[in-house]
């Protein structure tokens, strides 16, 4: 039994066309969606074994969403941004702190009463030099300031390498490359596997991953693609990793943003909120990014139960 959460930023469901890379045959994702591509064309789907709908991710607040309020909204179940008045990020605003402190999806999971001595894992793993920037500037992003606040271990480089945590990346190339660091590279498709093996010994893991978001401002259609067959890769091989009978895929993102290479910025669009496997049926009614983690809560006792 494993739940897993695949939060990628910055993918929203936009109109069709050559600014969307959304909008092309993505094999797994596609299969995630019921054979539709992520489009505003996606027809909500809902069976014992599958949710496909599209969530708010504005959640009644003007201007465009941004990362530190969105993710907030998606990993707490609270309004992020009616906290801070505003979109805001990509850090976590001070208005939201106390939301996540105590409502974040790792908190409400480690609270289960769960056969697991770790209930709740973060999968990726974090360069030495992230600690030490983000505890000298006491600044730390929503997943791991989430982290902090539920005992939930922020994982490192030497997770990376034995296969205990994954690069943001997935490959490790951009540890290799930009940040010389010695991690083996691995393909999406063994960063795919090797999730689903650490998902197996607990009762929810999550992943992170924010190239697409990166992808999106820099306005750049062959990153986009690149980054798209890799997400594509991965997914693909927790499909087939996972056994839908017993495990739970899920993925949404935090704002728009790939979806429209004729701009930088965020969108306003929808996200994409897709449930696979026993429990997804606990995502049917969700409407907005804050009904996530309330969903993965449910799937996760629903499992235990
Ligand atoms: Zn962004």
């Amino acid at each position: 039994m494993a739940v897993i959460f695949v939060f990628l930023d910055g993918i929203g469901l936009g109109p069709s066309g050559p600014q969307n890379p959304l909008d092309a045959p993505w094999p797994a994702l596609q299969r995630l969606a019921d054979g539709q591509r992520w489009t505003d064309a996606l027809q909500p789907r809902f069976d014992d074994r599958m949710t496909v709908t599209a969530v708010d991710a504005t959640l009644g607040v003007p201007g465009l969403p941004q990362s530190g309020t969105g993710q907030a909204a998606l990993f707490s179940g609270t309004n992020g941004p009616k906290l801070a008045g505003r979109h805001y990020g990509p850090y976590p605003h001070s208005q939201t702190r106390d939301a996540l402190r105590q409502h974040n999806l790792f908190a409400r999971i480690q609270r289960l009463d769960v056969p697991f001595a770790e209930p709740a894992a973060f999968a990726n793993g974090y360069p030495d030099r992230f600690f030490s920037y983000a505890a000298r500037r006491n600044r730390w992003t929503v997943t791991t300031r989430c982290c902090l606040d539920a005992d939930v271990r922020i994982r490192t480089a030497a997770d990376v390498r034995t296969g205990q945590a994954l690069t943001a990346d997935l490959t490790g190339h951009a540890w290799r490359e930009d940040l010389g660091l010695d991690v083996p590279l691995r393909t999406p498709t063994a960063a795919g596997e090797q999730l689903a093996a650490i998902a197996s010994d607990h009762a929810c893991t999550v992943f992170e991953y924010f190239l697409t978001d990166k992808a999106g401002h820099a306005r750049d259609a062959e990153r986009a693609q690149r980054v798209l067959c890799e997400v594509d890769q991965f997914v693909g091989a927790l499909l087939e990793a996972l056994d839908p009978t017993n495990d739970l895929l899920a993925l949404c993102s935090d704002h728009g943003n790939l979806e429209d290479l004729s701009i930088k910025t965020h969108t306003r669009h929808p996200v994409p909120l897709l449930a696979w496997g026993a429990g997804a049926t606990s995502f049917a009614e969700a409407a907005a990014i804050t009904d996530v983690t309330p969903a993965l809560v449910a799937a996760v006792t629903a499992q235990a139960g």
